[in-house]
């Protein structure tokens, strides 16, 4: 982009100055509607929701059986939430600033198979394809006990067939993983800021990783351009896909659920907030999407992007979408929030999303740092850096008066909020590379 056209920008979006300068930003979304506005945008409905429900419910035998980590679960791969009270209280102490209503973790960090989100969609859009391939050989039926599929004949059908994803890691941990175990030749095209142990995890699995010297879009590019020359080859477009979307929308209503079982309220006395660490917002967005579904306009979600990474921001905020990318603004698209390290956010989602979120804000990698040594010495819970981008929400929607008018929220119904920080992976992290992140803290 030339520099006139920066200009140009920034004199249109103010927001996007900060975003240069690097500095930790918030930005509450002027286009904000209610959801019966802007779910006609979404293109999707609870109907797709439900369909994802059922697949993962048909699934769940098979999951059970092949993933014993997921019997604790009836073969539903779902994570726990937990109050963190003494994150809460440390929080408050260091920001010096009151959150007002209830901390909560939402531990997806500790999903079974993958340890991210990304055994959400990830997973999902595996399954989708598994079934769709099997059904239209005549060799299932939705009827039938999945278990079958794990068989050798079965194995032996899907070996035929080739999956290709991109990833800076975890998204090809779940789709590496899961296509391996039903079967599949399946390919990881893994972007530079790629851990070593996301690897060598792969390949254990029999998985083929190819790295790249690049970041996440270059690695995307090549897979789809490698799955384009095979016709067996199905690409799992993490920047477009409606299927990955879906498998994260289950969340909302099983986090319905699970708020029930606590006797948790969401009303208009009782507003949710939810803060969803964003990469290229399939997961963050994919997960919105099924809370706007299940608790309607008591739940306000807000995005957390790296300082060196918002892409998604930029790209909403200036209605780019996918047309730029925070390179096109002299950022560099490096974090140590490897999750999050994606430079043009998905068009599909920002645009599908933009009049449902609250806000977004940007952090520094040197905060989710220190967040992540507050989490694990109040809470004795690790979690790996892009997991704690979320963390820095509470304090901010407690702190920012604009956000409350905005909203039209009042001291009471703050009082009774609750505040969900979606923790978004870290629970596989190696202990020696955990040890790493502690010691930046
Ligand atoms: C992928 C990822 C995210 C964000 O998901 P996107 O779909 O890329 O927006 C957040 N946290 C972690 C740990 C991730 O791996």
């Amino acid at each position: 982009m030339q520099s006139d056209q920066i200009q140009d920008l920034v004199t249109r979006y103010p927001i996007v100055k900060d975003l240069i300068e690097l500095k930790e930003s918030i930005w509450f979304n002027p286009e904000f509607t209610t959801l019966e506005q802007g779910l006609p945008y979404v293109g999707l409905n609870q109907s797709d929701i439900n369909d994802a429900r059922d697949r993962l419910a048909r699934f769940a035998p098979y999951l059970m059986t092949v993933f014993p980590e997921t019997l604790a679960t009836q073969g539903i791969i779902e994570s726990k939430l937990s109050t963190i009270p003494n994150m809460q209280q440390s929080l408050e102490t260091h920001f010096d600033q009151k959150i007002t209503g209830t901390l909560w973790l939402k531990k997806d960090s500790h999903l079974p198979i993958s340890g991210s989100i990304k055994a959400r969609g990830g997973i999902y859009e595996v399954l989708y394809r598994a079934e769709q391939l099997a059904l239209q050989a005549s060799l299932l039926t939705l009827d039938d006990d999945y278990t079958k599929l794990n068989s050798p004949e079965f194995r032996e059908f899907f070996s035929q067939y080739n999956i290709a994803v991109g990833s800076t890691g975890n998204l090809g941990l779940s789709i590496g993983i899961m296509s391996a175990k039903l079967g599949f030749d399946v390919t990881v095209h893994m972007s530079a800021d790629a851990r070593q142990w996301k690897k060598d995890k792969l390949r254990a699995h029999g998985v083929t990783v190819i790295e790249y010297e690049q970041d996440y879009g270059v690695a995307v590019e090549a897979g789809r351009t490698a799955a384009l020359k095979n016709p067996n080859c199905f690409f799992i477009d993490d920047e477009n896909s409606r299927t990955l979307f879906l498998g994260y929308s289950v969340a909302g209503e099983r986090l319905k659920k699970q708020l029930d079982q606590q006797r948790i309220i969401v009303d208009q006395d009782h507003p949710l907030f939810v803060y969803l660490p964003c990469g290229v917002g399939g997961g963050p967005g994919g997960v919105a999407f099924g809370l706007k579904m299940a608790f309607g306009d008591h739940v306000h979600c807000i995005f957390a992007e790296p300082t060196h990474s918002p892409c998604m921001l930029l790209g909403v905020a200036t209605g780019l979408h996918d047309e730029i990318s925070v390179q096109d603004i002299g950022i560099d698209n490096i974090t140590a929030a490897d999750g999050l390290a994606v430079g043009r956010a998905s068009g599909f989602v920002g645009r599908a999303m933009q009049r449902l979120l609250d806000g977004f804000y940007t952090l520094d990698d040197q905060t989710m740092y220190r967040l992540l040594g507050m989490l694990n010495q109040s809470e004795n819970l690790k979690l790996e850096p892009s997991a704690l981008a979320g963390m820095l929400g509470p304090i901010l929607v407690s702190k920012h008066k604009a956000y409350i008018d905005l909203h039209q929220l009042t001291e009471q119904q703050l009082q009774h909020a609750n505040h969900i920080v979606w923790a978004t992976g870290g629970g596989m992290v190696p202990a020696e590379e955990m040890q790493n992140y502690l010691a930046k803290a």
